[in-house]
This record gives structure tokens, C-alpha cells and sequence, in this order.
């Protein structure tokens, strides 16, 4: 199976009963601001290149974002800040990220989540995030040739992607290396990976100023050398 057929075999799973009832009601009833879309509903694959050498792990879609647009980070305050500092490091071809067929390219960059269908609260559960683990591990796998550095945005996509990388034969320090914000850790296995720690730029991180765009550039600056792009 190749990255296209993948994605496109992501986008169909209905595993998780709870999620897809979620995802599929938002879509019908929709926000108020958004009457007129047709909304995606469904598993959101990754976005960018199939031989990334970067990639970024995040949490889930959000409700109103990615489950509406279909492309990761799409159309959401998280990713309005995201977009925004992947284009002042040169990762991305334009700063703003606002639906599937806005001309956004990432460059050596590949953008996805571990949980792959929005849920409540933004918050799956550890039966949700176990489910969706092979999704997540199929395109490690199909990255890994090219693979260079991941980061990670946050505390559950890095507890979610450490099985992942040890199920994968990378070699995982015991204990597992904890989640921090400008945590980077470097893990021999197939290719030698370095992850890094960025906090997830959700609203209550972006509006307390826990994250600020400096802090998000700064990280994203060195993966990217890590990754050599
Ligand atoms: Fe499938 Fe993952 Fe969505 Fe569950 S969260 S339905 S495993 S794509």
C-alpha cells in the first residue's frame, strides 16, 4: 500500500462507534458560521509530501476544522497559528490555511495526527487512541526511507507516537523520555529520528501565551535543520 491508498483507506474507517457519530452529527448540524459548507465527516489523513523528511504529530481534528475541511489543521485557530509559523521557518508556501484547495504546499513536511477522526472535547479516549494506532504506524512506516525528525505537539501525541516508534524498532529509552516543550530527543532504529517537544498551539495555549509564535518558530526552526530541509 502505497501513501495515496493509505489516505484513502483512512478516510473510510468507521472503528471507533463513538466517534463516528460524532463526526458525522457535527457535519449535519453544523456551526452557524459555516451553514453554507459541506462538511468532510469523516477521518482526516495526513497532509503533505509522501516522502517528508519532517513530520508533525498532533492530537485529532478539530470539530469545526480539519472534520469540516478535510485537511489537517485546516480552517481552525490552532492551525491559523501553525500555518503561520511553518511559513515563517519556509515550511509552508503561504501562512494561512483556510480549505482544501487553497494552493497550500508544505515542503518536506508532512502534517498528521494519531487520532485521525475529531472527537468530543477534543478528547479521545485511550480505547480511540489504541484504535487508531495502526493508521498512524502504516505511515511512519511508509515515511520512514526519508524519515528525519517528528515533532510533536503536545502530551498525548507524544505518549500515543512512542509505542508506535518502539513497535517500529526504534529504540526507545526505558523509562520513556517524558513530553516538554523544547524536549528533543534523538532514537536510533531504521533511520535515526530526533523528536521534539512543541506545546500544542490550541487556544488555551496561544491566548495565555504559554505558546507564543517565537517559541513555536524556534522549534520548528531546528527540526527542520535536524530534518535538512
Ligand atoms: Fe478509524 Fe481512527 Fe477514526 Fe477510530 S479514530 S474511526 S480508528 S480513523
Amino acid at each position: 500500500m502505497d501513501m495515496a491508498e493509505l489516505d484513502a483507506a483512512v478516510s473510510q474507517c468507521r472503528a471507533c462507534p463513538r466517534l463516528v457519530e460524532w463526526r458525522e452529527e457535527v457535519a449535519r448540524t453544523k456551526r452557524a458560521a459555516f451553514r453554507d459548507w459541506t462538511y468532510w465527516g469523516r477521518p482526516v489523513p495526513g497532509f503533505g509530501p509522501h516522502d517528508a523528511a519532517l513530520a508533525i504529530i498532533g492530537l485529532a481534528p478539530a470539530a469545526h476544522g480539519a472534520n469540516r475541511t478535510g485537511r489537517m489543521f485546516t480552517g481552525d485557530r490552532s492551525g491559523d497559528f501553525l500555518y503561520q509559523a511553518l511559513y515563517d521557518v519556509g515550511l509552508a508556501s503561504q501562512p494561512h490555511a483556510e480549505h482544501i484547495d487553497d494552493g497550500l504546499e508544505l515542503r518536506g513536511t508532512r502534517l498528521t495526527a494519531p487520532v485521525k477522526c475529531a472527537p468530543p472535547e477534543n478528547k479521545p479516549t485511550p480505547a480511540e487512541r489504541d484504535a487508531c494506532r495502526h493508521w498512524l504506524a502504516d505511515e511512519l512506516r511508509l515515511l520512514t526511507p526519508t524519515l528525519r525528525a517528528i515533532v510533536v505537539l503536545g502530551g498525548f501525541g507524544w505518549q500515543a507516537l512512542l509505542p508506535v516508534l518502539a513497535a517500529a524498532g526504534w529504540q526507545v529509552p526505558r523509562p520513556r523520555p517524558k513530553f516538554g516543550h523544547g524536549v528533543r530527543v534523538t532514537l536510533a532504529g531504521p533511520t535515526e529520528i530526533t523528536l521534539f517537544g512543541l506545546f500544542h498551539p490550541s487556544q488555551q495555549n496561544t491566548f495565555t501565551g504559554r505558546l507564543t509564535p517565537a517559541m513555536a518558530r524556534d522549534v520548528l526552526s531546528a527540526a527542520a535543520a535536524a530534518a535538512g530541509l
